[in-house]
């Protein structure tokens, strides 16, 4: 009883929230100029001082975007975007897949927090897709079950260009994967409702493990 009174106050002052003051596509082309900034060697490192961190302790966060992202230690996401404490809602699982427990930390974001903007983020040579393309199922322990949430994606790829072998395969498998999770978070009927009345924006991207460079997709 008192349990679910205060998670019905906890969503009460969540919903009351005010929408973020960006704009999806204002929210994409911060994300874009963070990119440029890293990429140039011009990093700001902003908002990683004991001030900031003291803020969003206090005041809470604001994140400019829900970001779904893989948990490579390669491709650490605040850094790619020249980003800081309370900037980004960050969801990382191995191959940037969307199941319940993303989907549901992806709808706080967006829901709650109110980003404007949902990225998935596959990044070249992600070990989860290669695995995936190679079978994958002599993996220990749960990993398995995770190559069965990659592998429709290596299949779609296939499917779209039978001759696709090696290296492109595995792009195309990445951008793939990037598409399905988009879709599987499309499921949720706040987000889509979202989506549509294009209050928030939800766009794929590829990062180059190399060179930290964004490609995103149409
Ligand atoms: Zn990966």
């Amino acid at each position: 009883m008192r349990f679910s009174i205060l998670l019905s106050g906890f969503v009460l002052l969540m919903s009351a929230m005010p929408a973020h003051a960006l704009t999806w596509e204002q929210a994409l082309e911060n994300l874009k100029q963070g990119n440029e900034r890293y990429l140039q060697g011009i990093t700001k490192y902003p908002r990683i001082d004991p001030i900031r961190r003291l803020r969003t302790a206090t005041e809470g966060q604001t994140p400019v975007a829900s970001v779904l992202s893989c948990a490579d230690a390669r491709v650490p996401v605040e850094t790619a975007f020249d980003k800081g404490f309370g900037d980004l809602f960050v969801v990382r699982v191995a191959g940037n897949v969307c199941e319940m427990a993303e989907l549901a930390s992806i709808e706080y974001g967006a829901l709650y927090l109110h980003t404007p903007l949902i990225v998935v983020l596959g990044h070249t040579q992600c070990g989860a897709v290669k695995a995936a393309i190679s079978g994958g199922q002599d993996l220990k322990g749960t990993l398995p079950l995770l190559m069965d949430e990659i592998r429709p994606a290596v299949e779609a790829a296939k499917a779209k260009n039978t001759a696709l072998t090696g290296d492109e395969l595995e792009i195309a498998a990445i951008e793939e994967n990037v598409r399905r999770s988009i879709a599987h978070t499309m499921k949720s009927p706040g987000i889509k409702s979202a989506v549509e009345s294009k209050k928030v924006g939800i766009v794929g991207a590829i990062r180059d493990l190399k060179t930290g460079k964004i490609r995103w997709l149409k």
